[in-house]
């Protein structure tokens, strides 16, 4: 039987690249929905070749194919996820976006194949309890976290997830160089091709940080537990120290395809889209440093954040994120994100166990504060 499937945010680079997954291996999904935000010329593309019953876009637009269900809105996007004929829902919209439709999907017991990494740092107490509490499974699509889920066995015996960082463009530029970077350079990343906001955050190293947060709710990892460690190649997506010693890692090309894949056909493995066999030889070699958390404090703030919990990982997400849209206008420079969030973050109160309202308020007042601070200093 097909596996019933919709994907949030089928216009990005995570669904895209989901989409050439399911065309490799169409006989076993069947497209429900699909959703876009503004790019509808590429959504009226997926709906005549995929042939979904439902799609949601932002605003109002033309859908060509007048057979499917046309739905808007965030509401819309809520009311794609609850569709309970689905087997499972790729949520891959950008930003605390994913947040609401995520949790409508568990409450219809929906499993969840995650790329959107914002659900668990703004709210990941309250998503994993939701989802122990109606039996879903979250399948991460990170490529860290879906190279540690292979890697684990039994959880049990796991003592430290070791979490893989590229370094982005800067790894080896001076903090000067760094200071003036240009958006056009920081959109270069030397290994993977994504979305804007995910691009600077990896310049940054606020990814990893996102990341960590990430690994200790899907996990449930103690944030001492937690190493990251620079591995330029990106040929190791993450490994697992287990109590013995023994140490497993995941490996691989860097595709974003194969992580998207598994998530979305576990347990089982099919063959897909992979391009080519790997070779050890070819690769040659694989190196690996200590971060310099002096260049990449968004790290160590993350940490922070993480181990003080409640609603801080939900401050530096918003901070960071309007930080980086502020970046991406050119009205601050790549350095000025850290000071931002970080200035937002100790201004602050924490909230130890807040509602999911109560996150929703911190969002939207932390992205006011950040922005109005913006404004003041940086106009
Ligand atoms: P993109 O920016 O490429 O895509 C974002 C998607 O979300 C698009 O389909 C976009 O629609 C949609 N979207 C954005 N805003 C809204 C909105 N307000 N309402 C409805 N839909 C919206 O991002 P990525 O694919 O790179 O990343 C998606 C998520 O996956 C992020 O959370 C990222 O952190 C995570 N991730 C991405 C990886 C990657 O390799 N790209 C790797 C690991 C995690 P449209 O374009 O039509 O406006
Ligand atoms: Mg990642």
């Amino acid at each position: 039987m097909k596996k019933k499937i919709t994907i949030i945010g089928s216009t990005g680079s995570i669904g895209t690249q989901a989409l050439e997954v399911i065309e490799k291996i169409s006989d076993k999904f069947e497209i429900i929905g699909l959703s876009a935000g503004t790019n509808v010329d590429l959504l009226n593309q997926q709906i005549a070749k995929f042939h979904p019953k439902k799609v949601c876009i932002s605003t109002k637009a033309e859908i060509i194919d007048k057979s499917v269900k046309v739905l808007y809105g965030d509401t819309g996007l809520e009311e794609l996820c609850s569709d309970k004929e689905n087997d499972i829902i790729l949520v891959a919209v950008s930003g605390k976006i994913g947040l609401r439709p995520t949790i409508s999907a568990i409450k219809n017991g929906i499993d969840i194949a995650l790329a959107n990494k914002e659900t668990l740092v703004m709210a990941g107490d309250i998503v994993i309890d939701l989802a122990k509490k109606y039996n879903v499974n979250i399948l991460p699509v990170d490529s860290e976290h879906s190279a540690i889920h292979q890697c684990i066995k039994d959880i049990s015996q796991v003592s430290k997830l070791i979490i893989t960082a590229s370094g982005g463009p800067f790894l080896h530029k001076t903090l000067e160089e760094m200071r003036n970077a240009t958006v056009e350079q920081t959109l270069k990343h030397p290994r993977w091709n994504m979305g804007k906001k995910i691009t600077v955050d990896s310049a940054t190293l606020m990814n990893k940080g996102l990341e960590v947060i990430e690994a200790h709710h899907l996990f449930g990892f103690d944030y001492d537990d937690i190493e990251v460690v620079i591995h330029p190649q990106s040929i190791v997506h993450s490994a697992v120290e287990y109590k013995d010693g023994s140490v497993v890692a995941q490996l691989g090309l860097p595709s974003m395809h194969i992580p998207i894949q598994y998530a979305i056909t576990y347990p089982n493995r099919v063959e897909g889209i992979k391009s080519k066999s790997f070779s050890f030889a070819e690769i040659a070699h694989l190196d690996f440093e200590k971060p310099d958390f002096d260049k990449f404090k968004t790290v160590s703030l993350a940490f922070e954040a993480g181990r003080t919990g409640g609603n801080a990982t939900t401050i530096i997400n918003a901070a960071n994120e309007e930080a980086v849209f502020a970046f991406l206008a050119n009205k601050i420079k790549l350095f000025d994100i850290y000071s931002i969030t970080e200035k937002i973050y100790s201004e602050t109160n924490v909230i130890k166990t807040p509602t999911l309202e109560e996150i929703f308020e911190t969002d939207s007042e932390t992205r006011f504060k950040t922005r109005e601070l913006i404004k003041k200093y940086f106009n």
